[in-house]
């Protein structure tokens, strides 16, 4: 039966010889695509609240009940935040929100944060669930989405594995078409793409 190379991939045993040939590969390209120049990430939540989406490993998912009010931040603390990342020598900045965060309220303060930052400074959404129309980031300053389709998504979660693709290819079409995106095969499906 044929398959896709991806999935190929996927079904190495973890421990062979030929997984480690495609790990040696992976880590060649990387930094051949990087220039061998490191990224280093820190993120920050834009609100502390419960998530009904309910990921049992998650500490926002309400069931596992470590945050029993919400919150969020004003664009003033968010702006502080990333400054602070930057002086400890972060150059990419992944803002994070619960699924049920108020997106526009995300964008607007996307957009300070945007704004605050050396322009060098590479900005990634790790947002909820998004529909075409709603997956703007790019016009708000992102360079790239942090999304997955995560394991037993669907099981230990409250979300669906075909809405998550759905969402990461809305996704591509709006952020990361004219960018470089990577898939890993750490056996999820991630897509990310760090480039303006
Ligand atoms: S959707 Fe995100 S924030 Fe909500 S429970 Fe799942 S991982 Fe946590």
């Amino acid at each position: 039966m044929m398959c896709c190379p991806e999935l190929s991939l996927l079904a190495l045993p973890p421990d062979c010889i030929e997984s480690y040939r495609v790990m040696a590969e992976a880590n060649r390209l990387c930094k051949e695509l990087s220039g061998g120049k490191a990224e280093i990430h820190a993120q920050f939540a834009v609100n502390l609240s419960p998530c009904n989406c309910e990921c049992l490993f998650c500490s926002f998912a309400h069931i596992n009940g470590i945050f029993k009010e919400s919150r969020e931040l004003s664009p003033e603390d968010a702006v502080a935040h990333v400054r602070r990342f930057e002086a400890d020598g972060a150059n990419a900045v992944f803002m994070m929100s619960t699924a049920q965060n108020a997106f526009d309220r995300y964008l607007e303060i996307a957009q300070e944060v945007r704004k605050s930052l050396k322009p060098e400074t590479v900005l990634i959404a790790n947002v909820g669930d998004q529909s075409l129309q709603k997956a703007r980031l790019k016009d708000v300053g992102f360079s790239g989405v942090y999304h997955a389709v995560r394991l037993r998504e669907g099981i230990d979660t409250n979300l669906s594995v075909e809405k998550r693709k759905e969402s990461i290819r809305n996704f591509w079409k709006r952020v990361l078409k004219s960018a470089r995106a990577y898939s890993q095969s750490d056996r999820n499906i991630q897509t990310k793409s760090w480039r303006r």
